[in-house]
C-alpha cells in the first residue's frame, strides 16, 4: 500500500458542537514513525477501525462508516466519537486521494497510551490495491469454522464479535488458512452450521431471485457495501432478506457473492472445491454501482 497521507485528531468530546474542527488535526508525515511505544493499539489490538473506499476522489457511504464507529466504539466502551469531526477528517484525507482511480481511507480509534489521558485517533488516505482480478475473475473460498455458536454473541457480548477492531490477527489467519487450502479466500461458519462473514467482507447469496445475506446479529458486521447494494436492488425491484443461512444453502445457491467497501463486489467461484454459478452480468452491474458515487 502506498500512504499518500496521515493526520492526527485531537478526539473532540461527542457534544462538542464546533462545525469547523481544522485546528483539531495535525498532518503527520505517513513514512515517519507516529505512535507512541506505550499504544494500547499496537500493544494489545485494543481500539477500532473503519476501511472506507474512495472513487475518483469521493469517500464513499461515509455516513454509514461512521454510524459503525460509533457502533463499535460504544461495544468496546470507547468515548463516543465527534462524528462531525471525523467527517471533516475523512473530507481532509480524500482531498489527498487519487482523483482518478481509488483510494482507501482508513480510520483508528485505539484506547491511546497506557495511563494516558485520551484515546489516540487518526486518519490515514492510501491508493488502494486492484482489484480487477478479484472483481472479474471471482474468488475461491473455503469454509472455516469460527467456533462460535449463531448465539455466542449474545451469552458473551464481551467477545466484542459485531464491533470492527482492530484484533484482526485471527482473520488475517484464516486468510492465509484459506491459501494454504489452495483457496483465495474463507468464509467463516458457527460451530452449529451456519454461514456468517469472510474475514475481510459480507456474504451476499441469491436463491430463486432473492437476495439474502446472513442476519448481523449474529455476531458479525454489518457490512456497508452490502447495505447500500441491498437498498441498490430494493430500488431496482428486488426481494432482500436478513436470514439465518445454513451452510448447506450454499450449495443450492444461484450465484454469491463477497462485498467488501475497497475490493467492491467479487464473485463466488467455488466453495470447498465445488464449483459454483457465477453471474457475471449482475455481477459488472453491481461493481458499476458500486464505483458510483455513494453518500
Ligand atoms: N465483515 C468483516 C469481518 C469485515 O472486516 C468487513 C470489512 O472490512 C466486512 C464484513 C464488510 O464491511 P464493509 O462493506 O463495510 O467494508
Amino acid at each position: 500500500m502506498t500512504w499518500r497521507f496521515a493526520l492526527v485528531l485531537e478526539p473532540a468530546a461527542s457534544d462538542d458542537s464546533r462545525t469547523d474542527f481544522a485546528d483539531g488535526f495535525r498532518e503527520i508525515d505517513p513514512s515517519a514513525p507516529a505512535l507512541s511505544v506505550g499504544e494500547l493499539s499496537t500493544q494489545r489490538g485494543d481500539g477500532i477501525f473503519e476501511s472506507i473506499g474512495v472513487v475518483n476522489g469521493h469517500a464513499q457511504e461515509v455516513g454509514a462508516h461512521l454510524e459503525r464507529l460509533a457502533h463499535s466504539a460504544g461495544l468496546c466502551d470507547l468515548p463516543a466519537p465527534n462524528l462531525a469531526q471525523w467527517r471533516q477528517a475523512v473530507e481532509v484525507a480524500a482531498s489527498h486521494c487519487p482523483s482518478d482511480g481509488e483510494g482507501v481511507i482508513k480510520l483508528i480509534l485505539s484506547r491511546g497510551v497506557e495511563h494516558g489521558p485520551a484515546p489516540t485517533a487518526w486518519v490515514t488516505a492510501a491508493q488502494a490495491a486492484d482489484n480487477t482480478a478479484a472483481r472479474e475473475r471471482g474468488v475461491r473460498l473455503v469454509t472455516l469454522d469460527r467456533g462460535y455458536s449463531l448465539d455466542t454473541p449474545a451469552r458473551a457480548p464481551w467477545l466484542l464479535l459485531g464491533a470492527k477492531t482492530l484484533s484482526y490477527a485471527v482473520n488475517m489467519a484464516a486468510i492465509r488458512e484459506a491459501k494454504r487450502r489452495g483457496a483465495d479466500d474463507a468464509i467463516f461458519v458457527s460451530s452449529d452450521g451456519f454461514v456468517l462473514e469472510a474475514p475481510t467482507a459480507s456474504l451476499v447469496l441469491r436463491k430463486d431471485g432473492r437476495f439474502i445475506t446472513p442476519a448481523p446479529n449474529a455476531g458479525i458486521l454489518h457490512g456497508t457495501t452490502q447495505l447500500s447494494l441491498f437498498d441498490h436492488l430494493t430500488e431496482l425491484g428486488h426481494e432482500t432478506a436478513y436470514e439465518t443461512v445454513p451452510v448447506s444453502a450454499l450449495a443450492g445457491a444461484d450465484a454469491a457473492w463477497l462485498l467488501s467497501s475497497v475490493r467492491l463486489a467479487a464473485p463466488i467461484t467455488a466453495v470447498d472445491g465445488a464449483e459454483m454459478p457465477v453471474d457475471r452480468e449482475s455481477t459488472a452491474s453491481f461493481n458499476d454501482y458500486l464505483l458510483s458515487p455513494r453518500d
